[in-house]
């Protein structure tokens, strides 16, 4: 059987750039290629970036509630299509089906919502200052969003951002990762099955540093809208603040998970499973910190061990698997790596090792690892590993517990299991992150709800939720003066 080329949509149309490369895509879980990707370049970037400008003259004219029906058709075809989605989301990013069936869920209900806010989009009306005259705010199109996404969460982090910037009147030049092509190319079918006008969605596939580059480069993509790593996020800051364009960015994590003495250790302990191996660790809300005290820390420990020896590791398509590969072969790399880092840094409880036996063979297959014993300032402590990877951090103290918490680079999601009351809103009020679990792992977020974190995880902006209409909106105050002469604020009236 040919292979199955994954190709651009630009201005309506699929098409492929005359002479380029091609990569293969391959299923992590077993090596097998299920297709190839286009290699594409500037000029793809810059013919698709001229369609999106074209389109926006219309698109933003279209009135917001009939963008919305767009949308509403979008969700509707995807809850349709969703196990055929998240059959493919698995075999390109090898998560367990489980958890793909739940992404695709995710883009769902941010269609859905995003919908409603076609009838919203919510200014201010407020009292002006003078009599005769009225004053409020209005939310404008940025322009052409240029949407760079990763491959750990291909179509949940693509709908964060793609939703948003529709509604709001903007059109999209999309560059999705270059291992997850297949979920893009999906998502595209889905938008011009449902009427996407031409150019108001443009889709080019390739590699971060031509494409990607060439969209943060064009002079006239108006905003950046990146998810990935901290490293490539402030190479993309640098040079589009640079070009004055708006951009926002969401990267890395190392999440903790505090459990305290007066903690139900058994939900604890299904929280940091969850959290710490679900999605192999490469979310970018994975738990990579557990903050123990001291006096429950052999419990738990036993527990956790217990627990970890008893999950299934294999490939994601199989309903009984627990923990799926890693993307590729160099990030199994790098997780071994770490390996010896933190044998000199703790003590390894479990795990440690790639699989490769039998039938792990051709995938990539990281033990489920807990090295306990560690510092805080340990590199294992600190560094985003991105893998299957846990750190016990004992301490003595709730007010210790915080710090270690609060002392890292990011700042994305922490969590804290306890029973004591005091604890629970101390913990609210005092963990620097972005996001906040009670009871609950790092990771689970709600679409409708602000998604983004503090510190070197982010820079300001929001995904999901109304937040996320701050990334693809500019204010515009409007002052309607009816009182038939010339009034001076501020002058006049005092
Ligand atoms: P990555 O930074 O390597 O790639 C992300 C995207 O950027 C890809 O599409 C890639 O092709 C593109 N890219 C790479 N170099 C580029 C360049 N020079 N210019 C423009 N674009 C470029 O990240 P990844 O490995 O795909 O994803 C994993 C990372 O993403 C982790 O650090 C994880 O924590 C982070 N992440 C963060 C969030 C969040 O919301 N905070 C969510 C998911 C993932």
């Amino acid at each position: 059987m040919e292979a199955r080329i994954y190709r651009n949509f630009i201005n309506g149309e699929w098409k492929e750039p005359a002479g380029a490369d091609q990569a293969d895509v391959f299923n992590p879980a077993n090596g097998k290629v299920l297709g190839k990707v286009v290699l594409s370049g500037a000029a793809e970037v810059d013919e698709a970036v001229l369609a999106a400008k074209k389109a926006q003259k219309s698109w933003k004219n279209v009135p917001a509630p009939e963008r919305g029906e767009l949308l509403v058709k979008t969700a509707q075809e995807l809850k349709e299509k969703k196990e055929e989605l998240a059959q493919l989301l698995t075999s390109e990013n090898g998560k367990p089906i489980q958890e793909a069936r739940g992404e695709v869920q995710e883009a769902i209900d941010m269609g859905f919502y995003m919908a409603g806010e076609g009838r919203r989009l919510f200014g201010q009306t407020v009292p002006a200052e003078l009599p005769g005259k009225h004053a409020m705010s209005l939310r404008t199109p940025v322009g052409v969003a240029g949407l760079i996404t990763p491959w750990n969460f291909p179509i949940a982090i693509a709908s964060w951002k793609m939703f948003p910037a529709l509604i709001s009147g903007n059109t999209v030049v999309w560059k999705p990762a270059l291992e997850t092509p297949g979920m893009a190319d999906a998502f595209l079918h889905i938008l011009e099955d449902c009427g996407l006008p031409a150019g108001v969605v443009n889709l080019v596939q390739g590699r971060g540093d031509a494409v990607g580059d060439a969209v943060v480069s064009h002079d006239d993509t108006d905003i950046i809208s990146f998810t990935g790593s901290t490293g490539t996020g402030r190479k993309i800051a640098s040079k589009a603040s640079g070009m004055l364009k708006k951009v926002s960015l969401e990267m890395g994590g190392k999440n903790a998970i505090i459990v305290m003495d007066s903690a139900d250790i058994d939900l604890a302990v299904d929280g940091i499973l969850w959290s710490g191996f679900g999605t192999s660790g490469q979310r970018c809300t994975a738990a990579s910190r557990i903050i123990v005290h001291h006096s429950i820390k052999e419990t738990l420990e036993e527990k956790l061990l217990a627990r970890t020896k008893n999950l299934t590791v294999g490939d994601g398509a199989d309903e009984a698997s627990d923990v799926g590969p890693l993307i590729h072969e160099q990030a199994l790399e790098r997780v071994n790596e770490y390996m010896k880092v933190g044998s000199s840094e703790g003590k390894l409880l479990c795990g440690g090792s790639v699989m490769r036996q039998g039938k792990y063979s051709k995938g990539n297959y990281f033990e489920p690892t807990i090295f306990t014993d560690v510092a805080p300032d340990a590199r294992i402590a600190q560094e985003e590993i991105f893998g299957p990877v846990l750190s016990i951090i004992p301490v003595d103290s709730f007010e210790e517990a915080l710090r270690v918490n609060n002392e890292a680079d990011y700042g994305l999601s922490s969590s804290i299991f306890t029973s004591d009351v005091n604890e629970v809103f101390r913990a609210v009020n005092e963990l620097d992150t972005g996001i906040v679990y009670v009871n609950a792992g790092t990771t689970g977020a709600e679409i409708h709800l602000p998604f983004g974190g503090t510190k070197k995880t982010g820079n300001g902006y929001r995904d999901s939720g109304t937040a996320s209409l701050d990334i693809f909106t500019e204010w515009k105050s409007v002052y309607v003066d009816y009182s038939g002469k010339l009034q001076r604020a501020q002058i006049d009236n005092y």
